[in-house]
């Protein structure tokens, strides 16, 4: 037998073949099942972040490995010049959750960002020049969506970006009907709870008002749901929490595929779906057959173990017991089902996430005063709870280490 590498020497390799553009990896991992993970020295962790949201069934869900194996091993990648009843079986799974109506459709792409930029280049075939976001958005790192996410840290080392671009206040109807009234905005895209900025909800009310006023004057509603989609928040999709909310466009990624990389966008209605003609746009990989076997496993596990609403039940839980914990440091606790920002009193996030892996638990710090948890849905009472119980010590432990 070889020896196995420790972390330690796969890390330093780590630093002399790849890009730091993701800083010094946390740990090297080398096994996932259910909601733990191994890195290379043989610790195990509970994963509370799920790939950052992604792992909707945790790791190595027999219906994700079935399914993408026997595909693989059936037929694995055609090109988007053939289909396959798997990318069609999904396209029509996907407007069926999304409630769309007759007349929508389905583009698959491989990632949120690629999702999105399909979203800008719909929004650009409108004719119409100006698109607006909001503030604290994420939407993704490529150029397109990019130009959509607010944070300038990440957009200004890249200018010039696509333009046209505004960015808005999240929750500011009147600063959203004063920005459409021009006439000129193709779009108007969101994420109903935004992620990255620290898992803050749109108000059910701002999107009701945004969804009637870019009706009104002429302009898309795009909502991303690369985060909040495919279960997570307890519904299939976060704004179906809204009564009767339906937008023109939705971005999916994430969640999607369970592990495996696929995006999608819909677009809703007959008039949406025309405005990307033949040829317009494309992609290689997008929705070939062993990605899309793995989001119809994903969407079939989904219903059949009825995780939408363990999501929902287990996230109330952990906001009540985060809170019952009555610890001076934890101001609040927002989102919904299994997306949740623990917000802190002081600025020990990053602290806590390294605490925390040092005790057998993998977390996030959206900032410096925020933990994010996005467990994988299989996630159970019991292993949440074990986080909570052990949530006081690690912030203490985080205020030590910063003193
Ligand atoms: C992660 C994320 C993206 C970007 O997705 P990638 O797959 O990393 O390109 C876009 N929008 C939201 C809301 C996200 O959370």
């Amino acid at each position: 037998m070889s020896t196995t590498p420790t972390q330690e020497s796969l890390t330093a390799r780590y630093r002399d073949a790849l890009l730091p553009v993701f800083g010094t990896p946390q740990r090297v991992l080398v096994r996932g099942q259910g909601a733990h993970v191994w890195d290379a020295d043989g610790t195990q962790y509970l994963d509370l972040l799920a790939g950052i949201a992604v792992n909707a069934l945790g790791h190595a869900h027999p219906a994700v490995t079935g399914a993408v194996s026997e595909q693989l091993a059936t037929l694995g990648h055609i090109s988007n010049f053939f289909t396959s009843p798997a990318q069609i079986e999904l396209a029509e799974q996907l407007l069926h959750l999304a409630g769309a109506p007759a007349g929508s459709g389905v583009f698959f792409a491989n990632s949120g960002s690629e999702a999105n930029e399909a979203a800008v280049k719909i929004a650009r075939r409108t004719g119409r020049g100006r698109i607006l976001a909001l503030e604290n958005s994420f939407h993704g790192r490529t150029l397109g969506s990019l130009a959509l996410t607010w944070k300038e840290a990440y957009r200004t080392p890249f200018e010039p970006l696509p333009g046209g671009v505004e960015f808005l206040p999240a929750g500011d109807v009147a600063a959203l009907e004063q920005a459409l009234t021009d006439g000129e905005v193709a779009a108007l895209i969101a994420e109903p709870i935004q992620g990255e900025a620290g898992v803050r909800p749109l108000d059910g009310e701002y999107l009701r008002a945004a969804r009637r006023l870019t009706r009104e004057h002429g302009a898309l509603l795009i909502l991303d749901e690369v985060q909040t989609g495919v279960g997570r928040t307890g519904h299939w999709f976060a704004h179906q929490a809204v009564e009767g909310l339906q937008p023109d466009v939705m971005t999916l990624a994430k969640g999607l595929g369970g592990g495996y990389p696929i995006g999608a966008v819909i677009a809703y209605g007959p008039a949406v779906h025309d405005l990307l003609q033949p040829g317009q746009h494309g992609t290689t990989f997008g929705g070939n057959p062993p990605a899309a076997a793995a989001a119809l496993a994903v969407l079939r596990t989904l219903h059949e173990e009825h995780l939408l609403e363990h999501a929902a039940s287990l996230g109330e839980q952990i906001a009540r017991e985060v809170m019952a914990l009555g610890h001076p440091l934890i101001t609040g606790v927002r989102g919904a089902g299994l997306l949740r920002g623990i917000e802190l009193a002081a600025p020990i996030g990053p602290r806590v996430v390294t605490a925390a892996l040092e005790q057998g638990f993998i977390i996030n710090a959206t900032g410096p005063t925020t933990l994010r948890l996005a467990p994988p849905l299989i996630i159970t009472a019991e292993q949440l709870a074990t986080f909570t119980a052990a949530l006081p010590a690690l912030l203490d432990a985080a205020t030590e280490g910063g003193h």
